[in-house]
């Protein structure tokens, strides 16, 4: 049971939850996350994280590590949906290129960089922040709103 003075519970250590978590420890701000399974993603997910979510990743200080591990290289990729892995090809999408010239952002359409590595980088990073409770091995399963805890603030 979780009912000391944080402000924030963040449930679910994926990407979301950890940017979260390191976006708010940067602030200062106390929270705890809860994550049931007990280290990151270790099989895999995402492969491709868009120069948007970098120049987020930029701010939060992570940006550096993320672009080390950058696989993307100078070719032209397509995302291609299939019938099954060797089948049927339904239709593709070409990828933007990363060496665009007038790409309108600051930073490559995208990089190419594993979900399992990406969760990785933003433990260890949002781990480093005093005000941030990681707590992986614990599973939500209901919460109560105490109102007398929130007046008592
Ligand atoms: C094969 C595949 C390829 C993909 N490729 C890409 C890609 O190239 N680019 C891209 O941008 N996206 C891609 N995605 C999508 C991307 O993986 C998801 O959008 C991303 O993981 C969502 O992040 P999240 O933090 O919201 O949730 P999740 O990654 O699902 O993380 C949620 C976490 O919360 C935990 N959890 C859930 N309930 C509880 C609970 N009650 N208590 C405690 N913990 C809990 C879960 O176990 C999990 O660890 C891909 C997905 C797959 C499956």
């Amino acid at each position: 049971m979780i009912s000391d003075d944080s402000f924030v519970l963040i449930v679910g250590a994926g990407p979301v939850g950890l940017t979260l978590a390191l976006d708010l420890g940067l602030r200062g701000v106390p929270a705890i996350l809860v994550n049931e399974n007990v280290e990151t993603a270790n099989h895999p997910k995402c492969n491709i994280v868009n120069g948007r979510s970098i120049e987020h990743f930029s701010r939060l200080g992570v940006a550096n590590d993320i672009r080390r591990e950058n696989f993307s290289g100078d070719v032209q990729e397509r995302v291609s949906f299939r019938t099954r892995f060797c089948g049927h090809e339904l239709g593709s999408i070409a990828l933007p290129f990363v060496g665009e010239k007038n790409w309108p952002g600051p930073e490559s359409p995208w990089f190419g960089v594993s979900q399992v590595v990406l969760e990785s980088i933003l433990k260890q990073h949002a781990h480093k922040q005093a005000s941030i409770d990681l707590r992986f091995g614990w599973r939500a399963t209901d919460i109560t709103i105490d109102e007398e805890a929130h007046t008592r603030r």
